[in-house]
């Protein structure tokens, strides 16, 4: 579990603010959501063979004697409101967001932590493939708008209740043949959940399953012509994609599409989002029987990507020198600026070095100073701190010539 420390928390901000912007562009609303539910909400909807809910999950008893979790995603906890609050009574179609922390026991490594911040999206009463295709266009649309290099998108399908376990029966009969070969969890993931196999990390197993049947060759006519549209259709939008027949993803919910993004730079814990379709789960939260599809987008993936920047901060420090009429008149500047959406800071009553100091550790691109003379005159000494040159111009004017150096 980590701090976030002031220096990041501007990435942060920007990472979050792209998203509101992005979604509210697709016309969804935010949903919050408490950070501890009753355990059996996760158990039920995650799946008991998943190692979310069969070795992760942050439970206790709590005062009551209550089983409680912490969120180790936020689908199941969105689904709960959205039953809870019948809010398809109001409106059959749902589109929502949420943001905030999830918690899952895992063994911490670059990329992985135990204490991890989602933006989560859920959009239900859509079973169209051009549904799929367009929540994935606004993952996409986030990746690409933070910066994030070769990006790249991968995306399968699981089938359905109909296709899948005719596939499940034939690659449960393909893994027996090679038992000897897998690790302990996979072996026992032959009778309870074959598909999880794919999703194991051992090598052993990643060779075993090598030339395992593909489910794409299994498909029901429903849900081939279900991801034939949404590959033409993430065709027609310019997104770029790969097909991935091996990805299950690690929660049990999903149907028909799975996809997730890629990035450079992260190692192998590169996916920076991830989700898929999972008709059926708000029927089985005891809503009414709508389909819906979702992604979860891994803030820390995407800030540790983004730190390689470096931060650009978009404000001026204010360095004052003299009494205190004219750090009341300098003061009165910097309320101008604040008013005017310009960030500004000052010290009190310190040396100008110290000053400077703290203007060159601010980060800031520009820095105003007002001394004596520049207030006898009506005037302001404004910095370019990546030139240190300087100009002087008349007061009024001082703000409007901050922002245009700002932004030059
Ligand atoms: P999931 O909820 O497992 O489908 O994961 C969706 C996204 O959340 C992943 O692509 C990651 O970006 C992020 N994520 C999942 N687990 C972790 C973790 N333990 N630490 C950091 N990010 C995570």
């Amino acid at each position: 579990m980590n701090d976030i420390l002031p220096e990041d928390v501007h990435k942060w901000h920007s990472v979050e603010d792209r998203a509101r912007y992005i979604f509210e562009l697709y016309g969804f609303s935010e949903i919050r959501t408490p950070l501890l539910e009753q355990t059996e909400l996760f158990a039920r909807t995650i799946g008991e063979d998943t190692d979310i809910v069969g070795k992760e999950m942050y439970t206790f008893i709590d005062k009551s004697g209550a089983s409680v979790t912490l969120r180790p995603e936020a689908t199941a906890s969105v689904l709960r409101a959205v039953v809870e609050h019948s809010l398809l009574n109001q409106d059959s179609i749902q589109k929502l967001y949420s943001m905030g922390p999830m918690f899952r026991y895992e063994r911490p490594q670059k990329g992985r932590y135990r204490q991890f911040y989602q933006i989560n999206v859920e959009r239900l009463g859509e079973s169209s493939p051009l549904c799929d295709a367009e929540t994935i266009a606004m993952a996409y649309d986030l990746v690409d708008a933070i910066g994030l290099k070769n990006i790249t998108l991968e995306v399968n399908s699981l089938g359905c209740q109909k296709c899948r376990p005719v596939f499940r029966k034939q690659l449960k009969e393909f893994l027996q043949e090679k038992r000897d070969m897998l690790c302990k969890d996979c072996s026992r993931r032959i009778e309870t959940n074959p598909l999880r196999v794919f999703d194991c990390k051992e090598t052993a197993c990643q060779e075993a399953i090598k030339d395992a049947p593909r489910i794409e060759d299994h498909l029901c006519d429903a849900c081939r012509s279900h991801f034939n549209d949404l590959l033409q259709t993430l065709d027609a939008l310019g997104i770029p994609f790969h097909k991935a027949p091996r990805l299950v993803r690690g929660l049990d919910y999903y149907v028909r599409t799975t996809f997730e993004i890629k990035a450079e730079g992260l190692g192998t814990q590169n996916a920076v989002a991830g989700g898929g379709r999972y008709d059926g789960l708000v029927k089985a939260l005891g809503g009414p029987d709508v389909p819906g599809v979702g992604f979860a987008f891994g803030m820390e993936r995407a800030i540790m990507l983004m730190k390689e920047a470096g931060p650009v901060n978009k404000g001026c420090f204010v360095v004052i020198q003299g009494g205190r009429e004219i750090y009341r008149s300098a003061m009165a500047l910097i309320s101008d600026m604040r008013s005017s959406g310009l960030q500004a800071q000052a010290v009190f009553e310190k040396s100008m070095k110290s000053q400077m100091k703290r203007a060159d550790k601010s980060g800031y691109l520009v820095c105003a100073i007002i001394g004596e003379t520049e207030v006898a005159k009506d005037m302001v000494t404004i910095r370019d701190m990546r030139t240190s040159s300087q100009v002087q111009v008349k007061r009024a004017l001082a703000i409007n010539k901050i922002k245009e150096m700002i932004m030059a």
